[in-house]
């Protein structure tokens, strides 16, 4: 029996997805499961083909581990990025610590190979638009004179300079936040530690968004891609060995105001909250490309996500617009099972 292993949908009560895991619960697998509340989501770890103990000892492992990522590069409190953050402002060169110093140089590679569409530069403006207050009903948008004096700015994440382990800045206004790549690349290093430790079956799944590495009995990993307008899905896909899969929507963090919808993914060169798109979902190899390619083929919009996608080496992408219709590859459209094909419009690229 083929059966839904993994559907888990962002936003969907968490209810109707442990019904749907139930639903499994004739494999025949050795299957672990552990979750953690962290980056602002609930991360299920699932390990396969192991022992308990082996499997006991990772979860308690990366239980501490996430924790620590989150509290290093959390821009809101006192962190090892927020000590980053008041070095550029002040415009002194500051020694940073590997890890930030590996995500920082892989997030700059993005930024040029997104054509500018990642931009973790834009903290200010980040936190000008104040996202996480989404749910107070006195929320607002931002002042415009104050949008266009932070874009006038222009941060970028080419102003950066890193030599040896020393960051500094040419451009005082950059201030970093690693919201749409750091989650992509925790999974990346969970699962590296995973393997490391002889783990080569495993799942971790963030609200969704996730990677997985080796087998899991005769089926293939398949999650749900949340319909951006309904409680339900819209598709769903298998992955393979080794893939992650994103999903980026302006239905994650929004809040009506005037009748328009004001969202968390924001347009560098404007200010705003990128126009035109819904969600987009990729599938790549590691998660932190994936999560940072979400996020940039979302501003790029259904004008110019082939190609950026075809910049960043992305291969599958569904991008569904604000008319609902379904932009995907050749390739993409492969993979994906539509729940209602036939009420769909769908618009098909050039191969990537
Ligand atoms: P989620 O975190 O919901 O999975 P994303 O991966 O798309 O969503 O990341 C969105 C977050 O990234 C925003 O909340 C904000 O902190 C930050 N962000 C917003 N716009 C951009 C952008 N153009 N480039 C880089 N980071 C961004
Ligand atoms: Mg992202």
């Amino acid at each position: 029996m083929r059966c839904y292993q993994a559907f888990s949908i962002r936003a969907l009560a968490f209810v109707s997805l442990s019904l749907l895991a139930s639903s499994c619960s004739n494999s025949s697998d050795t299957e672990f499961k552990h979750t953690i509340f962290v980056f602002g989501t609930l991360i299920e770890i699932t390990l396969f083909d192991t022992s308990e103990t082996l499997a006991d000892d990772a979860f308690e492992h990366l239980e501490r581990t996430f924790h620590d990522y989150h509290a290093r590069w959390t821009p809101w409190e006192t962190s090892q990025l927020s000590r980053i953050n008041d070095s550029i402002r002040a415009d002194s060169p500051v020694a940073i610590p590997a890890d930030l110093f590996t995500m920082i140089s892989a997030s700059r590679d993005l930024f040029q190979s997104s054509r500018g569409m990642f931009n973790p530069a834009i903290g200010k403006l980040i936190n000008l638009w104040q996202m996480h207050r989404h749910d107070d009903p006195g929320i607002r948008p931002p002042d415009p004179d104050d949008i266009a004096k932070l874009v006038q700015q222009n941060p970028r994440m080419s102003d950066i300079r890193l030599q040896g382990s020393v960051l500094h800045s040419s451009n005082r206004a950059v201030q970093l936040n690693l919201g749409a790549f750091a989650k992509g690349y925790a999974i990346d290093l969970a699962l590296e530690y995973l393997q490391a430790r002889g783990i080569e079956h495993a799942v971790i799944n963030a609200g969704g968004d996730l990677r997985v590495i080796g087998r899991h009995g005769e089926r293939p990993w398949r999650i749900g891609i949340r319909h951006p307008r309904e409680n339900d899905i819209i598709a769903w896909l298998d992955t393979e060995a080794g893939e992650s899969v994103f999903t980026s929507g302006d239905y994650e963090r929004f809040y009506m105001h005037q009748g328009r919808r004001f969202h968390h993914i924001l347009d560098p060169r404007t200010g705003y909250p990128a126009e035109g798109v819904s969600s987009v979902s990729v599938i790549h190899r590691d998660a932190g490309t994936a999560d940072a390619a979400a996020t940039a083929l979302f501003v790029a919009g259904a004008e110019s996500w082939h190609e950026v996608a075809r910049s960043m080496g992305i291969k599958y992408v569904m991008l569904i617009d604000n008319t609902m219709r379904i932009h995907m590859n050749p390739a993409m459209r492969q993979r994906v099972h539509l729940i209602n094909p036939e009420s769909v419009h769908i618009v098909l690229s050039e191969p990537l």
